[in-house]
């Protein structure tokens, strides 16, 4: 039997979040992905939380950390390259999270590109995620960027699909 604190942690979980951003948000992203082809890029999301609805306010593109990264967190899949991983290195969080703090706003997710492949997390993708982030991800073929997705977890641990509000620039509060 589930306490009640687990039981309203299970209903909103279920609940449909989404995340409200604006088209130049989306195409710095896009330009991200294409700019680091073959590679993949990744980046930070900040902004604010109210209730279901996040809203981004600045895309912080970083550097892809996997080689660095891999060898000490993950040295089996080390021989796989930025082609097909990414890693953000915990100095760029920490930057960006007092970046953040700076200007009352806080990391809401993780952006990265999937490259000659769909737009859709990969096991690597969800074992690693964090259930409070949005996961964005664009999908580049042959070096142009096609569909961009958002992704959050359930409460089972499985990624679902987020709902994406395109607004107006002037709708989001710097
Ligand atoms: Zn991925």
């Amino acid at each position: 039997m589930r306490t009640l604190h687990q039981e309203i942690l299970h209903i909103s979980n279920k609940m449909q979040s989404s995340i409200a951003l604006s088209k130049a948000h989306i195409l710095s992203i896009r330009t991200h992905g294409e700019s680091t082809y073959p590679n993949e890029c990744c980046g930070l999301l900040l902004g604010r939380v109210t209730g279901d609805v996040k809203t981004l306010v600045e895309v912080l593109p970083v550097q892809n950390a996997w080689v660095s990264e891999a060898e000490d967190c993950w040295p089996e899949q080390k021989q796989l390259t930025e082609k097909r991983r990414y890693a953000i290195a915990p100095a760029d969080m920490l930057k960006a999270m007092k970046e953040g703090r700076d200007r009352a706003l806080e990391i809401i997710g993780i952006y990265h590109s999937h490259n000659d492949c769909p737009a859709i997390p990969s096991e690597f993708d969800r074992a690693g995620a964090w259930s409070q982030y949005s996961y964005i991800i664009v999908s580049v073929m042959q070096g142009t960027p096609t569909d961009l997705n958002s992704w959050i977890l359930d409460s089972e641990g499985n990624f679902q699909a987020e709902e994406i509000l395109t607004v107006a620039p002037t709708e989001i509060k710097k």
